[in-house]
């Protein structure tokens, strides 16, 4: 059976007192929910704290990027050495936020994804089309092209511990959601592309998170759909009552 997951991305939000209230209340509240991994991806310098605060719990907590680079003279940046020596386990990679403003290219996510699985920490690796390109009808084309350029050299056995998220860019805090047609869709493009390069285990195996403006309301929907294994959550997130509604939409 695939995981199914539910990571909230927080993004610049939140001052450190809210933040650990938000983790506080999630966690108090989420003693309801079965056979759903829930992620917390707060800002890096919460990270620590966040990690002590849900020591006990079954938690996983993902920073939500990293370098590229091993270690050295890279003033502010942080490496996958240290996001595991702080005992993370996740690292959010490729968002389009990270592509449209820091020029993130598929090949500097490669990199990434090979520095977090060369420290053992887990991807979940996004993809997703902007506007203009679905409404030219390349929405496949471009998600496999990213696909292609970003798991470039990574063996079948390194994949295995890999999650996606796929986050149609024009749904990403616009308040547009894909339709849950539209979602399965694409996750379903997704595994069998992902298929077609590291067999069928590795596939069925894969847990696939959609992602754009995920809410209460829709979730249900969304993850009714065979291939959508859960959801990567951004403003959502930063509501405990949501978050943990979102969470309870299995
Ligand atoms: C995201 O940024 O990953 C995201 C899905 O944001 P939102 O839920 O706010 O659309």
């Amino acid at each position: 059976m695939r995981k199914q997951i539910v990571a909230g991305n927080w993004k610049m939000n939140m001052t450190f007192p809210d933040g650990i209230n938000l983790i506080n209340t999630i966690n108090k509240n989420s003693n309801t929910l079965k056979n759903v991994q829930l992620i917390v991806a707060p800002p890096y310098i919460f990270l620590n704290e966040t990690v002590n605060l849900l020591k006990e719990t079954n938690f996983g907590i993902a920073a939500q990027n990293c370098s590229e680079h091993e270690k050295g003279a890279f003033t502010g940046e942080i490496s996958t050495q240290m996001l595991k020596s702080v005992e993370l386990q996740y690292v959010i990679l490729g968002h389009s936020e990270r592509r449209a403003y820091f020029k993130e290219t598929d090949e500097i996510v490669n990199a990434k994804i090979k520095q977090c699985l060369n420290n053992g920490l887990i991807p979940i690796v996004c993809c997703g089309e902007v506007l203009k390109e679905r409404e030219n009808n390349e929405h496949f084309s471009v998600v496999s092209k990213q696909i292609k350029g970003m798991f470039e050299g990574i063996t079948a056995d390194e994949f295995k511990s890999i999650i996606i998220a796929y986050e149609p860019v024009w749904a990403i805090g616009t308040g547009k959601t894909a339709s849950p047609e539209q979602a399965q869709e694409m996750h379903h493009f997704i595994r069998e592309t992902l298929q077609n390069s590291y067999g069928s285990e590795i596939a069925q195996n894969l847990s696939i998170l959609y992602g754009g403006s995920c809410k209460p309301s829709n979730a249900k929907e969304l993850f009714a759909n065979p291939d959508v294994d859960g959801g990567l959550i951004g403003g959502a997130s930063l509501v405990a009552d949501d978050f943990i509604a979102i969470a309870n939409s299995f």
